[in-house]
């Protein structure tokens, strides 16, 4: 730990600086990054803290002070070397070289009570070598964006970044999508990994496979250990990032999540979900349904997810190929999906409130469902949630109970497609004992929670903090999503 900067005891004091930081990109040398200072905001108002997050890094929320959030991580008192990672990207099909962390570094990375290591990455913390024409900064409505996305996907079970902090700077911002000006704001996230396929591709451009095997051999110790030392590590690793990411983009899939910016500088080396900017959960189940204003031919939008995933998993085999054989590469990729279907399948039979993936007629119901919904448009998290809310044993003793006490039977009057559907939900559940219900009702509670991150529910409670900086809606929020209700 470097506690260079501090002025008096109190930094010594805080205990975001006596953390487990171990220098494991640092230790990488500097063609990796570049050592930045963090901007000198004239204001600090913490608006965010994730207690929950504390346990995991060893600390207990009671003996962690506003100050101290405020100091480690708006103030960036004491602690050095910040890093800004450097990095390229294929952004919506093009190649970048002229990308890195612009408005964000890499503040230390912890090693949690779960043995894992964390990277502490901020996000609207100043200027850097990569900011290009940008600011540095992030908006106060894209900070609690981030965190609101986080929370929710973490809750539905996706393998995502969390959000640690969000403090406002008192920045006034001018930006294209929201009324400028507009406020300002600084955010940490914990994530497994900042390192991207970007990061392996940026060595390709500069041609230094040294620098893609120093890298290479990095990911696999700290995040891939388990292959370490074996005699084809090299492919398995490549090979189980196929798995991670296909099971990833399943469970987005099912989430009813639409990431809108899958640039492959977005895309972690770990599988791991992170970088929320103009993403939106699907109001109703549109394939097409496009979530960036900016996506002018939906090359990201909903049912696209999967194949671009595909695609940037391909596109890593570049820089990559100089360390693996390609064919084996194609080979692992060929399994992708295989590995996305069996994870879809299995997550959208829970939502249907299936623990049990064998029974007579699951892909039928899988199939219908999908279709109902997208002929129905009735809402996709909506549907859910009422399955959830008013699931009854009694649907078990004919399909005309099925659903009937819900909101949206009234909405759909005689459609086909929904009595076809109660009609074989309705055999399923004859499939199960009569006291296998209360399982059904648990199950489909636990994968549907009530409160659905739709965008009108953001604006709802971003409403009230631009009109009279009321923070109370948007914490009753996090906290319903927090507690799955
Ligand atoms: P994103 O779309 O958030 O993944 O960002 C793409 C790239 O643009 C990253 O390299 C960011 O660091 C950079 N970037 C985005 N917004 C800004 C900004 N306001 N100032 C500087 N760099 C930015
Ligand atoms: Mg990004």
């Amino acid at each position: 730990m470097n506690l260079t900067d501090t002025p008096d005891n109190e930094n010594s004091l805080n205990p975001f600086l006596r953390l487990n930081y171990e220098p494991a990109l640092e230790s990488l040398g500097n063609d990796y990054y570049d050592e930045v200072v963090a901007a000198d905001f004239p204001q600090h108002i913490l608006r965010w803290r994730n207690d929950s997050l504390l346990p995991l890094l060893g600390l207990n929320a009671k003996a962690v002070t506003d100050a101290d959030f405020i100091n480690a991580f708006g103030k960036f008192q004491g602690r050095k070397p910040l890093l800004a990672l450097r990095y390229h990207g294929y952004q919506f099909g093009e190649y970048n070289p002229n990308l890195g962390d612009g408005r964000g570094f890499l503040y230390g990375q912890v090693r949690a009570t779960d043995g894992e290591l964390y990277d502490f990455g901020t996000k609207g913390s100043g200027r850097t070598p990569y900011s290009r024409g940008g600011d540095g900064m992030l908006t106060l409505k894209g900070g609690l964006r981030e965190v609101l996305a986080a929370e929710a996907l973490h809750q539905l079970g996706v393998k995502t970044s969390r959000c640690l902090t969000m403090i406002e700077t008192g920045l006034s911002l001018w930006r294209g999508d929201e009324p400028s000006p507009t406020r300002s704001s600084v955010m940490v996230r914990v994530n497994s990994s900042h390192i991207r396929f970007g990061t392996f591709e940026r060595l390709h451009y500069f041609q230094r496979p040294d620098l893609i095997q120093k890298l290479l051999d990095h990911v696999i110790e700290y995040y891939y250990r388990h292959l370490m030392g074996k005699p084809d590590q090299y492919v398995l690793f490549y090979a189980e990032l196929v798995q991670r990411v296909a099971e990833l983009v399943a469970q987005w899939m099912a989430a009813g999540f639409c990431h809108a910016v899958l640039n492959t500088d977005n895309m972690s080396i770990t599988g791991e979900s992170f970088d929320y900017g103009p993403y939106a959960f699907i109001p109703t189940y549109d394939p097409y349904f496009t979530a960036a204003y900016f996506d002018y031919y939906s090359r990201y939008c909903y049912s696209h997810q999967p194949s671009i995933c595909q695609l940037n998993l391909e596109l890593l085999q570049e820089p990559l190929k100089a360390i693996i054989d390609k064919t084996e590469m194609e080979v692992a990729l060929g399994r992708f999906n295989k590995y996305y279907l069996a994870e879809y399948r299995s997550l959208m039979l829970k939502k249907l409130g299936f623990e049990q993936l064998e029974f007579p007629e699951a892909d039928e119901l899988l199939k219908l469902t999908i279709h109902f919904l997208q002929d129905s448009q009735v809402g996709y998290h909506q549907f859910f949630s009422e399955m959830a809310r008013t699931f009854s044993p009694k649907w078990r003793d004919e399909p005309g109970m099925v659903l009937n006490n819900s909101h949206i039977a009234p909405a759909l009057g005689t459609s086909n497609l929904f009595d076809n559907w109660c009609v074989l939900y309705h055999k399923i559940l004859n499939n199960f004992h009569p006291e296998q219900m209360d399982i059904i009702a648990q199950t489909l509670a636990q994968q549907n929670p009530q409160t659905v991150l739709l965008r009108p529910v953001i604006e709802s409670i971003w409403e009230p903090i631009a009109q009279e900086d009321n923070w109370q809606p948007f914490n009753d929020l996090v906290n319903k999503i927090q507690s799955k209700l």
